[in-house]
């Protein structure tokens, strides 16, 4: 036994892609890495929020030890269901301006939740090649059959469509609105037209990486694109911008329903702890407003991903605030990694199995917090390093 885990690590070692768990003492935006403060370039805090030290005090002033629950003891279908669920649920149908919303513990228990409770042996599920982890296994652990398409490649999806769907009961069309490892987006007008060709045809848009940051009020790109109504499983999750935990979909009356009585990963777990929820309606009603450092965050972004698309060639197109550098050996994007973290900017190497081999790559995620000084440095160290490879 002790054998095979050791002879796997070691290819895992000697493949380059041998991870650890770092233990890191933050400071706002700032992370204490070998001896110094590093501008975390890591994280999905897009707006900022969770390093906000006034929020957590305004947050704290209006908490007293009655709301401060820590543990809610059961599974919502139990008594884990307080209150504050109905508040955030009924806040998050209003925004959305859609029938209903369900809240979860977090998008991985939503991506793997409701692909398989809302599909049988007779549907067909599509997703894109690059979807996330937890999506993929959503499908695994689906009755369905699943195609993945090529990235962002509608034709193929369209053909699929035309051979396959009278030969299933319902087909689901999966996919992200900006994709987590390229930054990239999916065009989701199109999406929307495709499906309406089809009775039998849904749409689940996993909006991780959008929410907070897009869209007017940040409820992600369906409403900046004003489909909201037309996505049937619109994903969002309260982990990234929203600097809480859990998750929720946006979606109508039956369809919460029926996951309520059929969802695995809502039944058979403990419902979030109130003053969790708490924090994430206090946030979610602060981060609506934040339309300037939406507009700083696109700004920098543009900055970041204009010149470095030209390095990553037509494959690799971001056009939000993750912005890849693809490298293409392991070792050169640890390598590289460590050289920009040495000019003061905490930023990490993503290596296969999370991306496809041979596209290991700086993976930076801006943050509101990121000012535009930090930015215009970060790309001349980038381009730098580049001309010296
Ligand atoms: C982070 C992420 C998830 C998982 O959300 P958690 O709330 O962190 O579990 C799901 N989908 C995508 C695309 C993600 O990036």
């Amino acid at each position: 036994m002790k054998n095979i885990f050791q002879n796997q690590l070691s290819t895992i070692i000697h493949n380059g892609n041998y991870r650890t768990l770092s233990t890191l003492v933050h400071k706002k935006n700032k992370i204490y890495y070998e001896d110094r403060w590093l501008l975390n370039l890591s994280s999905n805090d897009y707006l900022g929020l969770a390093s906000n030290i006034e929020l957590r005090n305004e947050f704290l002033e209006g908490l007293t030890a009655e709301h401060f629950i820590a543990g809610s003891s059961s599974s919502r279908l139990l008594t884990g269901n307080y209150d504050v669920y109905n508040r955030l649920e009924s806040r998050l149908a209003e925004l959305y301006e859609s029938e209903s919303a369900l809240v979860f513990n977090s998008g991985y228990h939503a991506n793997i939740g409701i692909l398989p409770a809302v599909t049988t042996r007779k549907s067909l599920i599509l997703a894109d090649k690059l979807v996330h982890a937890s999506l993929i296994d959503g499908i695994r652990l689906s009755d369905a059959q699943c195609i993945r398409y090529r990235h962002n490649d509608y034709a193929q999806l369209e053909q699929i469509l035309d051979t396959k769907t009278s030969h299933f009961d319902i087909v689901i069309i999966v996919t992200e609105s900006i994709f987590s490892m390229d930054g990239d987006e999916a065009e989701l007008n199109r999406l929307v037209e495709i499906k309406n060709n089809y009775q039998n045809v849904m749409l689940y848009v996993d909006e991780a990486h959008a929410v907070g940051v897009r869209g007017k009020q940040g409820l992600g790109c369906c409403e900046e694109r004003g489909i909201i109504s037309k996505i049937d499983f619109l994903v969002g999750t309260f982990g990234k911008a929203f600097a809480s935990m859990g998750a929720y979909v946006i979606c109508t009356r039956r369809c919460r329903d029926f996951l309520i009585n059929t969802m695995r990963t809502l039944i058979f777990t403990t419902a979030l702890p109130p003053v969790n929820l708490e924090w994430t309606l206090f946030i979610l009603n602060k981060a609506i407003l934040m339309s300037d450092k939406r507009m700083h965050l696109h700004k920098i972004s543009q900055i970041l991903y204009t010149p470095l698309n030209r390095l990553n060639g037509e494959q690799h197109q971001s056009c939000s605030h993750i912005v890849p550098y693809i490298v293409g050996a392991s070792e050169r994007a640890s390598h590289l990694a460590k050289e920009i973290q040495k000019a003061g900017f905490y930023v990490l190497p993503i290596r296969p199995p999370t991306v496809p081999l041979g596209t290991a790559r700086l993976r930076i995620s801006l943050t509101a917090d990121c000012s535009l000084q930090d930015t215009k440095e970060l790309l001349s160290i980038i381009m730098k390093e580049d001309k010296s490879e």
